[in-house]
């Protein structure tokens, strides 16, 4: 615990990110392992504490995946996902063998319903196979994380009946998942002041929330559950995850970054990175997020009504509570129009990532001005479209995001 300068008592909060996992599990979403690694050392410059890689027992490339992370990535802890089963386990800890710091995460349902029609299992047979799995692998690696699947629908004596097993075992971290995003902010907030509460060996371990967006709510669950004391939260760049997805990154650290006041905790995630990181997974995915999406969307900083503009040109805390640069937005406020000159263009071409020559400048300036007869406002859109055509590069389906791709895979800029 650290404590600030105004006196406040400061937790250190573990970013667990599973992009990687629940994210890539999503339909739509899966990534071959070229690209897995290039999102994970982005995910390692981003500062996230955990980076869950795979489910290695899911498939043969789920398994190389993990391993190839595993030896390549330095700082951040390398976890892989298993079932409660020895097999799962000895995969897992196989793939996670060439980390410098690997955790095995091994889960079971703990709800009646799970237990009852999906594993046909009694609460009993639950319980050992926890406690048996967390023991196999803590006999590979130091740190280990057990989750109850379906927490939050689980009886709570036996949740908890589990919970102090599994730590006399040897988790090091609990995570107790809204697996359905079925709970309340605050229904989480005391579910977990109770399970820590009555758990008596629970100052053992971590306590994690892991929820999900079904009812929209994972982000404000991930804060509430955080103000109960949770010390380490999953989530997802974007929110990607299944179904309606997991609770975002940027989205659950922005939210204690700039309401410090409310949540006294501290992450080691630089902000600066979190714009480019949903990018690259946009781009590795093909997948965009929606205009309104909070910190990364098109229109996270962007400001078109004539109010708006003229407070923002006065002081731009009018209408913002963070500054576009601090997440890595670059500047939204420099619109193109046709009184623009070549410099503006160049600046916005660079905030896209692309490097011009000085003759590549001027013919993408005079299209631009052309364009800007015909309509109010260049986009980046237009933008990069212009610049696809000025250079020669075929874009099939004129989004910003596909043509700056193309323009970046052409070799125009310094990648995406
Ligand atoms: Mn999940």
């Amino acid at each position: 615990m650290l404590i600030t300068l105004s006196g406040m008592a400061v937790d250190r909060l573990v970013i667990f990110d599973t992009t990687l996992r629940d994210g890539e599990q999503a339909p739509g979403f899966s990534l071959r392992v070229e690209e897995k690694l290039r999102m994970a050392k982005q995910l390692e410059l981003l500062g996230v504490d955990v980076i869950e890689a795979g489910f290695p027992i899911s498939s043969e490339q789920d398994a190389e995946s993990v391993r190839r992370i595993a030896s390549s990535i330095d700082e951040a802890v390398v976890a892989a996902l298993a079932r409660c089963v020895p097999g799962d386990i000895d995969r897992a800890a196989w793939s996670i063998a060439p980390a410098r710091r690997g955790r095995i995460h091994t889960f079971i349902a703990t709800s009646d319903l799970h237990l009852k029609r999906k594993l046909n299992m009694s609460r009993q047979q639950a319980f050992d196979a926890a406690v048996a799995s967390v023991t196999r692998a803590r006999a590979y690696t130091d740190d280990v994380e057990f989750s109850a699947e379906d927490a939050t629908r689980s009886d709570l004596d036996y949740l908890c009946r589990v919970i102090e097993a599994v730590i006399r075992a040897g988790a090091t971290t609990v995570n107790l998942p809204d697996t359905v995003g079925y709970s309340t902010p605050d229904e989480i907030a005391s579910f977990f002041v109770d399970v820590m509460t009555r758990v008596p060996n629970a100052d053992k371990a971590i306590f994690s929330a892991h929820c999900h967006d079904d009812l929209g709510l994972a982000v404000a669950n991930t804060l509430a559950a955080i103000g109960a004391g949770v010390r380490q939260v999953e989530c997802t760049i974007n929110g990607i995850g299944e179904r309606a997805g997991n609770a975002s990154l940027e989205e659950v650290v922005m939210a204690t970054r700039v309401r410090a006041d409310r949540l006294p905790v501290t992450t080691n995630i630089h902000p600066s990175q979190l714009y480019a990181s949903s990018q690259l997974l946009t781009a590795l995915t093909g997948e965009a997020v929606q205009a309104n999406k909070a910190i990364v969307g098109r229109n996270a900083f962007a400001h078109e009504a004539g109010i708006h503009q003229d407070g923002m040109l006065k002081d731009r805390r009018c209408y913002e509570i963070m500054r576009p640069e601090d997440v890595g937005v670059p500047q939204t406020t420099l619109v193109l129009g046709r009184h623009s000159g070549r410099h503006a263009v160049a600046r916005r071409c660079e905030q896209l990532g692309l490097t011009l020559s000085r003759q590549d400048l001027d013919r993408i300036y005079r299209r631009m001005v052309t364009l800007a007869n015909q309509k109010k406002h260049i986009t980046d859109d237009d933008l990069a479209t212009i610049a696809s055509t000025v250079l020669g590069v075929s874009v099939a389906g004129p989004t910003r995001d596909h043509a700056l791709e193309t323009l970046h895979e052409a070799g125009y800029g310094f990648g995406v």
